[in-house]
């Protein structure tokens, strides 16, 4: 569908995208989520764009960026623009951030997350492992505006904390995922004043993906289901920062025995790409988390028949068949 606010894809030609952090090499939960991007755009004779997220630079491993690269390529799956490194793009995300404050939609924040975990606990409130912790507006100023200085009660200081995106009240998000079907967050009750830059000075993922997907003039986003959760925050924030808000088509995970999420925080192991038929092997595998099946099997297919072959059998419908 033409999207005509968004500047870089005039024509509103299919544009997305594959964001891997690099705190690990490519893992076969990762491979699912480069390959069905690559599908979906190739399919719809999209572009499809390689971005490297490595603003958590505490988290992020030197080189591994190029190590996801040569693995992608060795797959098969290359890109259509030139890369684009996340820690490159700083001021963008500033001037994003300055203009929510011009807006008076942020506020500073001095909680730590033990100060978080004491209020809602004295406040009867538990959160369970793996949930969202909604942030209790312990730093919300009663009142907007909020481009004022904010000083700390207790200490009368001026404090350099993080920042806060204020939600309206009532704030709940609907938007249609192409394989999932309709979804539905009340931000409010569910995720509450989420951060956009850390006390470290560290900007968040929600802001950067936002600017970022705008930036790049990107149409349809292909992920991994476990990021199914953020996109209502992402909705949100675009509508405020005035951007258009893309078509969203979230992917199953790949999971471990105990069916838990396979991450590289879980230590999840590298997928093999030294020759054409370990790669061939990872790409047959992570195509049957993606519903497909009957491709070219055997020795004798290249990746390229291979992947020509995956794209033709793409099908949003099946993915969760
Ligand atoms: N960088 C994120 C990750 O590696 C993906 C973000 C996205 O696709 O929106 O999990």
């Amino acid at each position: 569908m033409p999207n005509s606010k968004n500047p870089l894809s005039p024509a509103g030609g299919y544009r997305g995208r594959f964001a891997p952090s690099p705190t690990g090499p490519l893992h076969p939960g990762s491979l699912v989520a480069a390959l069905g991007s690559w599908l979906d755009a190739r399919k719809n004779q999209g572009k499809w764009l390689l971005r490297i997220e490595d603003l958590d630079t505490p988290r992020c491993i030197p080189g591994v960026d190029q190590e996801i690269m040569r693995q992608l390529l060795a797959c098969g799956l290359s890109w259509d623009e030139e890369p684009t490194w996340q820690s490159q793009q700083q001021e963008r995300y500033q001037e994003a951030l300055e203009r929510l404050r011009a807006l008076q939609t942020i506020y500073p924040c001095i909680c730590s997350r033990q100060s978080i975990a004491n209020t809602l606990e004295a406040s009867g409130v538990t959160t369970a492992r793996n949930q969202e912790i909604v942030y209790p507006a312990t730093c919300r100023p009663a009142t907007i505006p909020l481009n004022e200085v904010i000083t700390h009660p207790a200490t009368e200081l001026i404090i350099e904390g993080s920042w806060r995106l204020a939600l309206p009240p009532n704030c709940s998000i609907d938007f249609e995922d192409l394989a999932l079907g309709k979804q539905h967050q009340d931000l409010n009750r569910e995720v509450g004043d989420f951060v956009l830059r850390r006390r470290d000075g560290l900007f968040t993922y929600q802001l950067a993906v936002v600017v970022d997907d705008a930036e790049q003039g990107i149409t349809h986003v292909v992920r991994g289901k476990d990021l199914l959760s953020n996109t209502a925050r992402q909705i949100h924030l675009q509508k405020i920062l005035g951007y258009p808000t893309p078509s969203y088509l979230h992917l199953p995970l790949v999971l471990d025995e105990d069916g838990e999420k396979l991450s590289k925080q879980t230590l999840a192991t590298a997928i093999h790409t030294e020759n054409e038929q370990q790669a061939l092997n990872e790409l047959r595998k992570a195509a049957s988390y993606l519903g497909l099946r009957n491709l070219p099997d055997g020795k004798a297919v290249s990746i390229a028949e291979w992947l020509l072959a995956a794209t033709q059998a793409w099908d949003r419908k099946i993915i969760f068949s």
